[in-house]
């Protein structure tokens, strides 16, 4: 299918490659919706198109618009969503402001954006007409995919169409998950498809146009939009249901989900217990003191924590602090570790994953990211021990509120102690936030954390965020896992996916490094890392965009991704010498997977 074009009607067409391409025909003149990559000048010139008058954009996304400096004629309008216009014309202010790049607790707009900006010509908003040959195009504000993304409702010969952007991918289908993250208070972080009651309402008002079609920017040309729309509907509220009813956001939000309270299949909320006297909990800091009143410390967000450690050592109650434990990476807990190892030189140690980031940040472009650079003395690997005075120190991956996170089990005193980071509350499971990557799939993941905690044990579960201590029963821990694996199920119809984690994980593609200082004329190494989720190898093939004012471009590479693996693709690329200093250069990446092709669907950073 990809590469090729459907008919529609005598005057309107559908070319399909990373994304789907309107053409509306006038003699040899078309207008042109969203863009894909420069393949679609394929198509026109088969349609025997010789111009194209007007580009109408949906959304502003890099892999929906990335083609159009190869496709654009002399004079071609480029015409884009009014609220969405600077992520077209000044991009460089995105990828310039630090904002956008560390402590990341806000999704719109996505990183998915231009390398570079193009010149707009025209802007469109709800309600809008355009007149073409004999179509009649009309504008309608469709946000949900991004916050002012439009639809453009097309009629040409008696045939009636709604190009849709992302809203929907195909009945009961949607493109991505992630896109949706979206603050219904605060900050983006806590909105798991936050963003789906806009969604659901833009799609209700497609519905209500009662068209022949609906064509989205990603998907299949659906032929019977009211029964695609609403099977879309009742999936995502299916989904954020089963999400809400085992969510640690209800234990530090309790008054923000009323509707759902007492609600079938919702886990009831556990009361807590007391923390053995041992311990001090201040910010995101639990203190284990020992008999002989030295300390071991997990993780210090700020510095107020050094200044409560240093209250305890004058009291007397401690004396000196011999380990630092990062339980993950998030910027809240390792903001201040700089500090306080300038304070209190110790041990660190950290899970080997938490530890490839918080040694090397800048390689990463993760939630909650913080630029803090923190030497880790001993990378700890799955189940491995050690004795700390009088207690038994157990590590494990705890691959829960992220991907990149360490469980600690302490045993001494005649307790067992599991330190969780973030990962869980009474209420249930840390995962509010779609970029942390929290595969689905039996013993992967949360799956894998709540299995942990079932043959472990401990008689005390800690959370960073909350002073008490909890557990969970037998019985809670075997819900939660039966609500894994139905999400399993439901999110696998939701995604054109083999593998649900290709639209629940942001990152299953990822430049490494993210970002990296280079000299002029200097080799510098670039890997496209895939995970494949899927239990086939898979092809994939990349292509890096360089600048063009180096003169250079790179080959595509492909390889075999074995199955449940992350593995990479590298490519060494020459600085000129000429290249400009202090400067920030997006290096966008062509891929496709599995013969799909995805457009420029990632991107790098040099720093020169
Ligand atoms: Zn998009
Ligand atoms: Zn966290």
């Amino acid at each position: 299918m990809f590469g090729h074009f459907t008919q529609i009607s005598d005057h309107l067409f559908v070319h399909h490659s990373c994304v789907n391409v309107g053409i509306i025909r006038s003699g040899s003149l078309a207008m042109l919706i969203d863009c894909g990559d420069e393949s679609v000048r394929t198509t026109l010139n088969k349609l025997g198109i010789t111009k194209i008058v007007a580009v109408l954009f949906t959304h502003h996304h890099r892999d929906n618009v990335a083609g159009i400096a190869d496709v654009a004629d002399v004079g071609t309008e480029i015409c884009v969503p009014e609220s969405e216009r600077k992520y077209f014309e000044n991009v460089e202010d995105f990828w310039s402001d630090p904002t956008h790049r560390w402590h990341l607790y806000n999704y719109h707009p996505h990183n998915l954006m231009l390398a570079k900006s193009v010149k707009v010509t025209k802007t469109y908003k709800d309600g809008d007409h355009i007149l073409f040959g004999d179509a009649k195009i009309t504008v309608k504000d469709t946000p949900g995919h991004t916050d002012a993304s439009v639809s453009y409702l097309v009629e040409s010969n008696n045939v009636h169409v709604i190009f849709s952007g992302d809203l929907i991918y195909d009945e009961g289908q949607i493109w991505d998950l992630y896109s949706l993250q979206k603050g219904d208070w605060g900050t983006d972080y806590h909105g798991f498809l936050g963003d789906r009651k806009r969604l659901a309402n833009s799609l209700r008002l497609l519905k209500d146009e009662n068209s022949s079609f609906l064509v989205p920017t990603h998907g299949n040309i659906i032929s019977e939009p009211a029964s695609a729309i609403d099977t879309l509907i009742g999936h995502i509220d299916l989904c954020y249901d089963r999400y809400l009813g085992i969510s640690a956001l209800r234990h530090y939000a309790p008054d923000f989900f009323p509707y759902y309270k007492n609600k079938n299949g919702h886990m009831p909320i556990r009361s807590g217990k007391n923390p053995p006297s041992f311990l001090r909990h201040f910010g995101t800091t639990w203190i284990i003191i020992s008999e002989n009143r030295q300390a071991f410390v997990m993780d210090c967000g700020s510095v107020q924590v050094i200044q409560e450690i240093e209250k305890l050592q004058g009291l007397g109650e401690i004396s000196e602090i011999t380990e630092l434990w990062v339980t993950h990476y998030h910027d809240d807990h390792v903001d201040a570790i700089p500090v306080f190892l300038n304070k209190f030189p110790c041990n660190t140690r950290a899970d080997s994953r938490v530890a490839q980031v918080i040694e090397n940040p800048e390689a990463y472009r993760i939630p909650c990211i913080s630029p803090a650079v923190i030497k880790v003395d001993y990378q700890t690997e799955e189940g491995e021990s050690w004795e700390w005075n009088e207690f038994k120190m157990t590590a494990f991956h705890f691959p829960g509120q992220t991907y990149y996170h360490g469980g600690l089990l302490v045993e001494g005193q005649n307790l067992k102690l599991f330190f969780s980071g973030d990962s869980f509350t009474m209420a249930g499971i840390d995962d509010y936030c779609s970029g942390n990557r929290n595969w689905l799939g039996n013993n992967t993941g949360f799956s894998r954390c709540l299995r942990l905690i079932g043959e472990l044990k401990p008689s005390h579960i800690f959370n960073c965020h909350v002073d008490c201590a909890f557990d969970f029963t037998d019985q809670q821990i075997e819900m939660m896992l039966t609500n894994l694996s139905e999400r399993e199920l439901l999110y696998k119809k939701l995604f054109p996916w083999d593998h649900p984690n290709y639209g629940m994980d942001e990152h299953w593609v990822s430049c490494y490094p993210y970002e990296q200082k280079v000299s002029s004329g200097e080799r510098v190494k670039l890997e496209v890392k895939f995970t494949n989720h899927s239990h086939e190898p898979r092809t994939a093939t990349c292509q890096p965009y360089l600048p063009k004012s180096w003169h250079m471009s790179i080959d595509s590479q492909s390889a075999e991704i074995p199955p449940k693996t992350t593995s990479g693709i590298g490519f060494f690329i020459d600085i000129p010498k000429n290249a400009q200093k202090n400067k920030r250069i997006v290096i966008p990446v062509d891929m496709s997977y599995n013969g799909r092709p995805l457009g420029q669907f990632r991107e790098a950073i040099f720093v020169t």
